[in-house]
């Protein structure tokens, strides 16, 4: 239902509200919602439901919400589990929009509360009415037009710029109690609950273009329509920062390994290609999240990856460096000239190549001329100031020295305030000026890698995806044709096919079935060749020794032919279709695999990696959703950690990566071509750095099975 973003201004954004449910008894929660809508002095008139009370907190109470004179626009429902039901028939009798349903009861107990929960969607949708829940703990907009606390949530953040979306309400009061400790301002909040019609897609898609909303922030457990998540979040994040916590790493290794890349296509690989991809910024904790907003939040981003730390204790100052090394970022030694423009104003003992130790007695002053030389040079990009109270030097002045500095500047700079005595204080003092404060540095190294990421991830440009000219119809007959036979895996020569129809580089293959055939395509192919078995049945060739490479002269094919046919008599579930496969040897020097895994939930994916018997070992694999684009093919050659050997090792020429990305996006226009494809494994493509050298030796693919057909 998405893409009537407007109708989400009746639940964020209501002129007037009901509590249905308003109980006359203290802390029920009927009662605190409608308490905190009171306190929260929203910008309309509230209407308590109540069925026999006259008034609920000095309020006068309504029997029904059909009996309210006025227009509702948001109705809060907090009655029992079995009421629901009615008590939404009437709100759209009552010409209600939108509807917060907190009761809980609902799919998440079973059979009976899904049909139930289906039941109330049916209603909302007949009605064009929009709602939030069941099983949710609330809206909150702090819009000062607005004013809405919707929620039974017992501490609420400051006005700001933070939109948040959380799946679990008991996770929701956690972290509104959070985001009110670490004065992080909020601008809207959303317990989605059971996501029966509102979804965070619904969410994201009002936020878009909602200036009050400047980062947005998601406690996610699971995905209802991932592709469309993909789509607007790639939208977004060009504008406004999306950072996520993703809860529910699984089901890893579950699959049987019918695949390569189906074994490594894991889940939790799955949502990390998914948020790379959208400039997504993934925390691992709740805390981590809170980090990465206190930066994103309020500071600017950062224009490259070097850092500056500013410390008064040695021991800080060097895990402060550590943790920004081991991140990537780098940590420059600072020229001479500023060096010496440092030094005028601090202490002769101090050691000023970066990290800049300050020494314990280091005043507010020197804090503030120090930092403010740092951020004036084109030398650093952020700026990490740690402090740790020695007796003299008061936290609270430090923290407002840090602020002056940054004064017309714009690099990021986080705080971070170690120890006891006066720091919780002066942390307090630094967010309260819009300045990440940390208790240890690691989290600010954290925090700004997270930033330089997504600033690197904003600044890309993103083609669209190139077409390739291919002969589409050849490789349709060959796919159908299988489906039709309900066939799950393609034979090799029509794998082959296939990947000769999409252009890419195969090695020159010959199926055989005797050994005249065999003879006959060594002969065309020209000695060395590669003998192997080829069959329905025989997966992993080298594991039943059935790969014969660099064969030299007929006499030595003769042999290898004899042990495959041994091998093939030796067999228990003797393949009578089994073949001989003759393959031109290639000549190339590195192995590469390039796949896909399509979930057809999440659409395809293409994989890329270091090659060959080892790729389950190493697990050198890059994953990203089709289309690729020529930007993000060249980002997933790059970025695995095998990259340097195709770069080439001591002096070594690349491998043609030109061609590597190339075959990536004709990959993805294949897999995109033809979603009946399930897995598909080129393992090993050999390369070299010579083209004509290149060439794909091995290809295994492997069809949906009928039931789970991609629509
Ligand atoms: P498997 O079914 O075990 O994956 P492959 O056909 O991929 O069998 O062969 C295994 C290995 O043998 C490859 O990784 C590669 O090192 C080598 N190999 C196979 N075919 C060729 C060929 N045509 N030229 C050179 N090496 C080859
Ligand atoms: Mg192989």
């Amino acid at each position: 239902m998405i893409m009537d973003t407007q109708s989400l201004n009746a639940i964020f954004r209501p002129r007037s509200v009901a509590v249905i449910g308003a109980s006359r008894r203290e802390g029920a929660i009927g009662r605190v919602i409608f308490e905190k809508l009171l306190d929260s002095d929203f910008n309309g008139p509230v209407f308590p439901v109540h069925p026999t009370a006259a008034y609920v907190h000095s309020v006068k109470a309504y029997p029904s919400i059909r009996a309210i004179p006025d227009r509702v626009d948001l109705a809060v429902i907090a009655v029992k589990r079995d009421r629901v039901l009615d008590v939404v028939k009437e709100c759209a009798k009552a010409g209600v929009k939108g509807l917060i349903v907190i009761t809980a009861g609902f799919r998440e107990t079973g059979e009976e509360g899904r049909r139930l929960e289906e039941q109330i969607l049916a209603v909302v949708r007949e009605h064009n009415m929009r709602m939030v829940g069941p099983n949710c703990m609330g809206v909150i907009c702090t819009d000062p037009d607005v004013n809405l606390n919707a929620t039974f949530a017992p501490a609420v953040p400051r006005r700001g710029r933070v939109g948040f979306v959380s799946q679990s309400g008991a996770l929701g009061v956690t972290i509104l109690e959070h985001a009110a400790k670490l004065n992080l301002g909020v601008s809207m909040f959303i317990s989605i609950g059971n996501k029966a019609d509102i979804a965070g897609n619904d969410v994201l898609d009002y936020w878009r273009d909602d200036p009050s909303v400047e980062v947005i922030l998601m406690y996610l457990e699971s995905f209802g329509r991932p592709q469309q998540f993909i789509r607007l979040a790639q939208d977004i994040s060009r504008k406004k920062p999306i950072i996520i916590v993703k809860s529910g790493r699984t089901q890893s290794g579950a699959r049987a390994a019918s695949s390569h890349t189906g074994a490594l296509a894991e889940t939790d690989i799955l949502f990390d290609a998914m948020f790379q991809q959208c400039g997504i910024i993934r925390a691992d904790t709740i805390e981590e999240m809170f980090d990465f907003a206190m930066g994103l939040a309020n500071q600017p981003l950062p224009r490259g990856n070097r850092v500056a730390i500013i410390t008064n204790a040695g021991g800080p100052g060097i895990l402060a460096a550590d943790a920004c090394e081991n991140l990537g970022l780098r940590l420059p030694r600072l020229s001479d000239e500023i060096q010496a423009k440092i030094r005028k104003h601090v202490s002769p003992e101090a050691s000023l190549s970066n990290p800049v130790d300050l020494l314990a007695a280091a005043t507010e002053e020197e804090f503030r001329y120090a930092l403010s030389c740092v951020l004036q040079t084109d030398e650093i990009d952020a700026a990490i100031v740690i402090f740790v109270p020695p007796v003299v030097t008061d936290p609270i002045k430090v923290a407002h020295s840090v602020s002056m500095a940054m004064e017309g500047s714009d690099k990021p700079v986080m705080g971070c305030f170690m120890g006891v005595k006066g720091v919780a204080s002066s942390i307090r003092e630094l967010q309260r000026r819009g300045i990440p404060a940390y208790e240890f540095p690691e989290s600010a190294a954290k925090t700004l890698r997270a930033m330089v990421d997504y600033a690197q991830w904003r600044s890309k440009t993103i083609s669209p995806p190139v077409t390739f000219p291919v002969d589409r119809a050849a490789a349709a007959d060959i796919i159908e044709a299988a489906v039709a036979q309900q066939r799950r895996r393609l034979l090799d020569h029509e794998a082959y096919r296939v990947l000769q129809a999409y252009g890419f580089r195969v090695a020159q293959t010959h199926i055989c079935r005797n050994w005249q055939e065999v003879q006959d395509a060594a002969q065309t192919i020209g000695y060395p060749v590669v003998l192997k078995l080829s069959g329905e049945s025989i997966l992993h060739k080298t594991e039943l020794c059935a790969v014969r490479v660099n064969i030299a002269n007929e006499s030595a094919l003769r042999r290898e032919f004899d042990e495959l046919v041994e091998i093939l008599a030796r067999r228990e579930d003797a393949d009578p279709e089994a073949r001989f496969l003759v393959q031109e040897m290639a000549r190339g020097h590195r192995e590469v695999m390039l796949g896909i895994h399509h979930n057809p939930k999440f659409g395809p994916m293409i994989a890329f990696g270091l090659g060959g018997v080892l790729v389950e070992v190493f697990r050198d694999v890059v994953f990203r959703f089709a289309p690729l684009s020529q930007e993000i093919a060249e980002e997933m050659v790059q970025s695995i950690r095998g990259a340097a050997i195709l770069r080439g090792v001591r002096g070594e020429p690349p491998v043609d990566f030109a061609l590597l990305t190339e075959s990536l996006q004709r990959l993805s226009q294949l897999a995109l071509d033809f979603p009946q494809i399930g897995e598909l494994d080129i393992n090993p493509f050999i390369v070299a750095p010579d083209r004509e050298q290149c060439k794909i030796v091995d290809v295994r693919i492997l069809l949906h099975p009928p039931k789970d057909k991609t629509v």
